[in-house]
């Protein structure tokens, strides 16, 4: 049996994580991925908001035809749905589409329309918090784009981390990454981003909890505007 068909305990998988978290602190964001390539192998998948495919890109230099996850809450601009078409089409990545039980529709009709107005916790966990959780159930890892710039509460994420939640690996090859560092590898690899990046928008999720950032205010002040919540509960 290879190293990337092993199956492992809980615990040996938090202890690969944390100690991979301590030596490759100091890593490049390929080298995190190659890591995560060698280690898990199709146990491996990178996730994306199709914001930009950075995270996607380096993982198929890693690992070619890598799985790609993305969630589709079905409240989305249609220009992150032309980007997630646009990824499938012209990289060597697997992309695999997750959507929640309900569609918008029947939601509205259980819960009551717009019930990201009114409870976007609640929103969020019927839409993206649990099809992750089920999307992931086959992996030992996943990985994201989150950057200890971008927010307080994401200062310190570990480049690979323990997500106790999921009791999988969570790698971060970007966390220590500037915009402008982002912005280098686009322009360097020509890697997609999704329109709206230059339309106002910093930081891209579903339609109706997303607005433009004014002057000055951080790349995650136009989520969830005007409410206390930060995060979609995918990363807490
Ligand atoms: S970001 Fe808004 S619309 Fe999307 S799942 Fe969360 S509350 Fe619902």
């Amino acid at each position: 049996m290879t190293a990337v068909q092993e199956e492992r305990t809980t615990a040996e998988l938090k202890a690969l994580a944390e100690r991979a978290g301590r030596e490759l602190e100091d890593a490049t964001a390929l080298e995190i991925l190659q890591w995560a390539a060698g280690t898990f192998g199709g146990r491996f998948c990178v996730t994306s908001s199709m914001e930009d495919a950075v995270v996607a890109h380096l993982a198929s230099r890693a690992l070619p035809g890598v799985d790609v996850v993305f969630l589709d809450t079905g409240y989305h601009f249609p220009e992150t749905i032309g980007t997630r078409d646009a990824v499938e089409a012209v990289m060597d990545v697997n992309v695999i589409t997750l959507t929640p039980r309900q569609t918008v529709a029947e939601q509205d009709a259980e819960y009551g329309p717009r019930l990201h107005d009114r409870d976007p916790d609640l929103c969020c966990a019927l839409r993206k918090v649990k099809p992750l959780e089920e999307g992931l159930k086959g992996y030992q890892a996943w990985a994201t784009g989150l950057r200890r710039d971008e927010s307080e509460t994401r200062a310190n994420t570990p480049v690979v981390g323990w997500d106790e939640k999921r009791g999988k690996v969570k790698i971060s090859p970007i966390a220590k990454w500037s915009q402008e560092d982002v912005q280098t590898y686009v322009t360097e690899h020509g890697v997609l981003t999704n329109p709206l990046l230059t339309d106002g928008y910093a930081s891209v999720g579903c339609a109706p909890c997303t607005r433009r950032v004014l002057e000055g205010e951080g790349a995650r002040a136009g989520r969830w505007a005007g409410r206390s919540k930060t995060e979609c509960g995918l990363h807490g």
